[in-house]
């Protein structure tokens, strides 16, 4: 028996970003590695915006840029766009520090970057074993971690360490009592996305970008969501837009909306209908995100586990920041199973490092800041609702009261908004804003 017995120094579960990530920092400190993924491929049932950002690939590979990453257009511009009922204001940010090179960050398709991102985890020494499902996990009688159990038949792979890296889910998390229910609705956005194929002379000239090397990340706000929390984006890809939104679960449930509408009605709007014009559907899809933030977190080690990445809510809805929590996530997971092994120890106790390591960069901090925020705009409709459309009118008629008495001008630009809003109450809303982002 002993002779079938498929052993390695560590186990990681999901070839996403942060279980390449795990496993390539652990292959290269000499572990044995097994990187498992239920995919037929890195990337094959990966799905996002999005962008990624190369602080967080610069740690790990710090000659990305040689490695000829696919990357779709660097972000040269970037900012929100507020949807009005029949109108849209623009805020985006271009030049200065958005011109660095190479760019912080990338508009990217998964299916491509997780195969290059696990490939550098490959050549590092890291075993990738595709079409694999862990389902269970090998314990000691005292509950320690000793190993995954997989979909295959004797699929049992040993190791005094598993880092779990299984996106959204947390069935695994669950096996282990990290966390003691399921995912909650109102803790999880859905978001869906297509992807529409425009010859890419189009969408220069439709986006006002330069050549290829000039991309858009835009978070769009407002009626994308019909007024309920909810944020949209876009994305210009090569020769393709990503074009979507993301909303809360339990709102989509609660009224009953269903995703395929809300999202053509984004792309008929009066301001989007061009931009997509013309263009080619080439993919189609949903995917969960784990919005519930920092109060949502599972326990993040146990005996022999620890846990990174979507796994453990690691979300910065907000900013759009996942991949590089993820990545850098499983760097730090990995940098703990290493030292468990130069220890011999693989008890919580050095498990817990995993906890410092993470509160002493932006990961914890940046999620304990941000705790309120996950529930903030669901308490505060008004933002996806009353201000876009104030901002679109009052600005409307600033460029459009010409041969008027200003006062007159001014005057109206303030109805705009006491007509919907109050002026104590949007100062409140302002103070409450500021503190669920700067966690006060
Ligand atoms: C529409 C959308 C837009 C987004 N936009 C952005 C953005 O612009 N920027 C950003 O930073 N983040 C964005 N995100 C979030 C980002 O995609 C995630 O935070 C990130 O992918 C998390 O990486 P991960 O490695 O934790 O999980 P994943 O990338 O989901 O990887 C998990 C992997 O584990 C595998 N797996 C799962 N269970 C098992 C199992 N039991 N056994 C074996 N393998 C398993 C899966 O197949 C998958 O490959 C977006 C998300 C969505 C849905």
């Amino acid at each position: 028996m002993n002779s079938e017995r498929i052993e390695f120094d560590a186990v990681v579960v999901g070839a996403g970003l942060a279980g390449a990530a795990a496993a390539m920092v652990m292959a290269r400190g000499g572990l044995n590695v097994a990187l498992v993924e239920r995919g037929q491929k890195p990337g094959g049932k990966n799905y996002f915006g999005g962008a990624i950002y190369t602080h967080a690939i610069a740690e790990l590979v710090p000659d990305f840029m040689d490695r000829r990453p696919p990357f779709e257009r660097p972000v040269t511009e970037a900012g929100f766009w507020f949807l009005a009922r029949d109108g849209l204001t623009r805020m985006t940010v271009q030049g200065g520090e958005l011109n660095a090179d190479p760019a912080d960050a990338y508009i990217t398709l998964r299916a491509n970057f997780d195969a290059w991102w696990a490939q550098q985890a490959q050549e590092a020494g890291a075993l990738l074993i595709p079409k694999t499902t862990v389902v269970d996990f090998l314990r000691k009688q005292t509950g320690e971690v000793v190993g995954v159990v997989t979909d295959r038949p004797q699929g049992e792979i040993h190791a005094p360490v598993v880092i779990i890296c299984e996106g959204v889910n947390n069935l695994l998390a669950q096996k282990l009592g990290l966390i003691d229910h399921d995912l909650e609705p109102a803790t999880l956005a859905l978001a869906f996305k297509q992807v529409i194929s425009l010859p890419m002379e189009t969408i220069n000239a439709r986006f006002g970008l330069q050549d290829e090397h000039h991309g858009l990340a835009a978070s769009v706000l407002g009626d994308v969501s019909l007024g309920l929390p909810g944020m949209g984006f876009v994305y210009t890809n090569k020769g393709s837009i990503s074009i979507g939104l993301g909303m809360m679960l339990d709102q989509l449930a609660e009224y009953r909306l269903r995703p395929y509408d809300i999202l053509q009605r984004y792309l008929d709007h009066p301001a989007i209908a061009p931009l997509v014009q013309g263009g080619q559907l080439l993919e189609y899809g949903g995917h969960l995100i784990p919005e519930g933030g920092y109060h949502a977190m599972p326990k993040l080690y146990t005996d022999g586990a620890m846990i990174a990445g979507d796994a453990a809510a690691m979300v910065n809805a907000l900013h759009w920041e996942g991949t590089n929590m993820a990545i850098i996530a499983g760097k730090l997971a990995a940098e703990t199973a290493l030292e468990a092994h130069s220890r011999g120890d693989f008890t919580a106790r050095v498990m817990s490092r995993y906890e410092d390591r993470l509160g002493e960069g932006f990961i914890l901090k940046d999620l304990k800041q941000y705790r309120g925020f996950s529930r903030f705009l669901e308490t505060h409709p008004q933002f996806m609702d009353v201000y876009p459309n104030f901002l679109n009118d009052s600005l409307g008629q600033f460029f459009s009261a010409y041969g008027k008495p200003k006062k007159e001008l001014f005057n109206g630009m303030l109805g705009a908004l006491t007509n919907r809003r109050s002026l104590i109450r949007a100062a409140g809303d302002i103070v409450s804003m500021a503190r669920s982002v700067m966690g006060w």
